[in-house]
């Protein structure tokens, strides 16, 4: 089956998706904030973080919380409030509709009904697999009150956030950026995570540089900043005892994580790197394959953190998903994804399917869908067979997956990733 079947062993050690790098600097600052003693949600670490961040990435504030998903969710707070006065505490957008990206992690869209915001999920592009701005501009026909759009940039590459951003001020909407992904990457030489009225990076144990968990919102305002530390620190006020007049969270960062981060930042550029070599391989190994990387504008320099594939329509065998299983029929020349990710997982290789649209997701599969054509509701759900696909972000679905992306992955296992995917088209 194999060139040379006696080399396809199961790997010994398991080939991950993307796992952690740590550099040892990590640790020094860890110890700093021992010595000092500064175990709690401040402390140099956090400070000297906020103050590299937003240095590195040409924006004025930067806040460190304990998550990606706390960012967004104050991010989204704030945007709220700023719109709407008057709704009730921890529900600044009662009632109101906000355009979200559909094919994205659902942590973009879930802090929108933390704060009683209905999502409108707005379809993608082919162009960079993210919010189509031709979908947007029809979703704002279609919705002409919504104030409030939020963009993803999926596996490190940035959407059309120019465009993007030109359509909401066209509307007089805010913009904010879920950057999570796609820390160091950026459009026209502008960075991600800077284009949004307000933006959040992650620091998850998963993404390009880590603390095992953290996150930062990024701002221009001293005003958001000022509003964002007090929030995410129980909303004190000024006074001698526990004074409320807000609700709080317990959002802020820890100095020990702040700590590790700081020593990865240092490493950021290493990092990417690293990930755009893995993809760059991929590309090379998989040229007179029926398929695509994961693709990019030529103005966008991506983090390239996830290498991802699409499948050529023609090239697809049948493949049937319905909530919790997928089915194929195997069928000489052709592949799906379900096929690669089995097989990967078959020799210990682990892959994922592209992160499944939220329009196709239970939880929000009632919200409204809007693609290029207009108001648009998936033909079925619970059931997908990849002849029925019916708009962009469930057609990708359908034949895209996440190939091993973990700069700890060896040149060689890297190889044999290749070759094991290549065979699954003969
Ligand atoms: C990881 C991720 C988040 C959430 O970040 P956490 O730090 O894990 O809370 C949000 N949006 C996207 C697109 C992500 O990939």
């Amino acid at each position: 089956m194999f060139k040379d079947e006696q080399n396809f062993t199961r790997f010994e050690k398991r080939v991950f998706l993307a796992t952690p790098r740590m550099h040892g600097e990590e640790l020094e600052y860890i110890n700093e904030a021992f010595e000092k003693n500064w175990i709690t949600t401040a402390g140099d670490n956090v400070n000297e973080l906020e103050k590299y961040a937003a240095g590195y990435l040409g924006v004025r504030h930067a806040v460190g919380l304990a998550s990606g998903t706390a960012a967004l969710h104050l991010a989204i707070k704030l945007a709220g409030e700023k719109l709407y006065t008057g709704l009730r505490p921890g529900a600044s957008l009662e009632g109101k509709k906000v355009f979200c990206s559909d094919m994205t992690f659902d942590a973009s869209v879930n802090p929108v009904v933390y704060e009683g915001g209905e999502p409108v999920l707005i379809d993608t592009e082919y162009d960079t697999w993210n919010m189509d701005p031709v979908s947007l501009k029809k979703a704002f026909e279609l919705y002409p009150d919504v104030r409030l759009v939020v963009v993803a940039n999926l596996y490190g590459t940035p959407a059309k956030l120019d465009e993007i951003k030109k359509i909401c001020d066209e509307h007089n909407a805010l913009l904010i950026e879920d950057a999570a992904e796609s820390l160091g990457a950026s459009l026209n030489g502008k960075m991600t995570g800077t284009f949004g009225d307000i933006n959040i990076i992650s620091f998850n144990g998963n993404k390009i540089i880590t603390g095992s968990s953290g996150g930062m919102l990024l701002t221009e305002s001293i005003t958001d900043a000022d509003k964002t530390r007090k929030l995410s620190t129980q909303a004190r006020e000024d006074a001698p005892w526990y004074q409320h007049e807000e609700l709080g969270y317990n959002y802020r960062i820890s100095n020990i994580i702040a700590g590790i981060v700081r020593g990865q930042f240092k490493h950021l550029e290493e990092h990417i790197n690293l990930k755009r070599e893995i993809y760059e391989r991929y590309k090379e190994g998989f040229k007179d394959l029926p398929v695509t990387m994961n693709p990019f504008s030529k103005e966008a320099v991506p983090n390239y953190w996830l290498s991802c594939l699409l499948i050529d329509k023609e090239a697809m065998c049948r493949q049937v998903r319905d909530e919790k299983k997928a089915l194929y029929i195997p069928e000489k020349g052709k592949s799906c994804p379900t096929e690669i990710l089995e097989t990967l997982s078959s020799f210990n290789a682990e892959g994922r399917p592209i992160w499944k649209p939220m329009h196709m997701q239970p939880i929000y599969r009632n919200n409204s869908f809007v693609n290029k054509d207009g108001f648009a509701r998936a033909m079925s759900n619970a059931y997908i067979d990849e002849g029925t696909v019916s708009d962009v972000g469930m057609d990708i679905f359908s034949r895209g997956l996440c190939l091993p992306s973990d700069i700890n992955m060896t040149h060689s296992d890297q190889e044999k990733i290749i070759e094991i995917v290549r065979n699954c088209f003969n």
